[in-house]
């Protein structure tokens, strides 16, 4: 297929000739030869298919009629919400998960981290669930899943052991979470969750909502486990907002052992939440991911699934305004967030999967604060959105 016409990231109009799912070649828009079909791209601007670094995608209730929050609105009382009204919700469920995802993918995300509850009351019937819906929509969005541990690890006897199993059966990585202020243990939940990632080879991907020193404090014991298990470029921290809270002379000396580590992190750019030193981050080689979290789900009832809308709220967290750093807060989105999904490279070049977006948006700055109705999106190689709308 040749999607013609197109503005890779802005730059001049070139005809993108893709073979099966990747892209083949990219020559002068005009000059590439029709051998199978043809999309016209109309002269928009492309980008490559985003990347969701942080989603839940197993306990939304898109799709369902409004629900009405009634949770206390702090991290335990969250959890707590969510597991005595989930089983009435049918959460989790292959229809609401197929839901999110097809949303996902309307707007242009076409490869997606997600977490997925792994806890005594649910076992590993989440995973089953995320990944019934992932092949319902074919592949068209790449689902890379994290057994994740949302009620807590050490606090309930049982659960470690659900999340071995989940790395056995097959999961990327596996979770954790606010080893100190859920666990109240956090030697104990880190030393539990790096023996499982070093013996059944998976990576970690750890929540952490803790502010201030206490963060700092389970960064170092993150930083530490992580060199001792050899495990460099295979430990996500989620969130973290402490390290935008600390003293400049204090991140300093974390993003230097974070760097080393190689550590990466996922953000979904909260409002009210402390800007993280991103450029530094990113020039120490510590990879910056942006997620969706969960959207209307029991926890919040924010999000509506677009990437583009959290890389803009990112921007707007963070101050920018120059050209190049709108640009950077869309890269973050897409092409830097390759690892997250383990991908060596995700980006409009020759030998990438074919996951192209267009959107009528002048450039790429003109892009991420409008947020305009993705037009077509490819995934794979294949139409799946046009003129806004899913195909099938
Ligand atoms: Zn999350």
């Amino acid at each position: 297929m040749i999607l013609s016409n197109v503005r890779p990231w802005g730059a001049d109009p070139v005809d993108i000739v893709m073979a099966g799912s990747r892209i083949e070649r990219m020559v002068p828009a005009g000059t590439a030869v029709p051998a199978g079909g043809r999309v016209d791209g109309g002269g928009r601007l492309a980008l490559p298919g985003f990347v969701n670094a942080h989603a839940h995608v197993d306990k939304s209730w898109w799709g369902r009629p409004w629900v009405s929050y009634r949770g206390e609105a702090t991290t335990q009382g969250r959890i707590a919400h969510e597991r005595a009204e989930r089983d009435a919700l049918g959460i989790p469920s292959v229809a609401s998960t197929t839901a999110v995802l097809r949303e996902f993918l309307r707007h242009g995300t076409t490869a997606t981290r997600t977490h997925v509850d792994v806890d005594l009351g649910v076992g590993l019937r989440g995973i089953e669930t995320v990944r019934a819906a992932a092949a319902a929509l074919d592949g068209a969005i790449e689902v890379e899943i994290v057994a994740f541990p949302q009620d807590g690890v050490i606090r309930r006897p049982g659960v470690l052991e659900l999340l071995d199993r989940a790395a056995a059966a097959g999961v990327a990585s596996i979770g954790g979470i606010d080893p100190a202020s859920i666990d109240r243990d956090p030697v104990a939940q880190l030393d539990g969750l790096f023996a499982i990632a070093e013996r059944r080879g998976v990576g970690l991907d750890i929540h952490l909502h803790d502010g201030g020193e206490l963060g700092g404090f389970q960064y170092e014991l993150i930083i530490d486990r992580t060199a001792r298990a050899g495990l460099h470029g295979r430990v996500t921290i989620s969130h973290g907002f402490a390290l935008g809270e600390l003293p400049p002379y204090r991140q300093e000396e974390l993003l230097d052992r974070l760097g080393e580590a190689g550590i990466s992190w996922a953000t979904v750019a909260p409002v009210g939440s402390a800007p993280l030193p991103w450029r530094a981050m990113l020039d120490r080689g510590i990879a910056v991911g942006l997620g969706t979290d969960g959207i209307r789900d029991l926890w919040s009832p924010y999000g509506d699934g677009d990437l583009l809308r959290v890389a803009l709220g990112f921007a707007r967290l963070h101050g920018l305004r120059t050209d190049e750093d709108l640009a950077g807060a869309v890269e973050l989105a897409t092409s830097r967030a390759a690892g997250f999904v383990h991908r060596s490279r995700h980006d409009l070049v020759p030998g990438a999967r074919a996951d192209v977006v267009l959107l009528d948006a002048e450039n790429v700055p003109d892009a991420l604060v409008r947020a305009p109705a993705r037009r077509l999106v490819v995934a794979g190689g294949r139409l799946v959105v046009a003129d806004g709308e899913l195909l099938g």
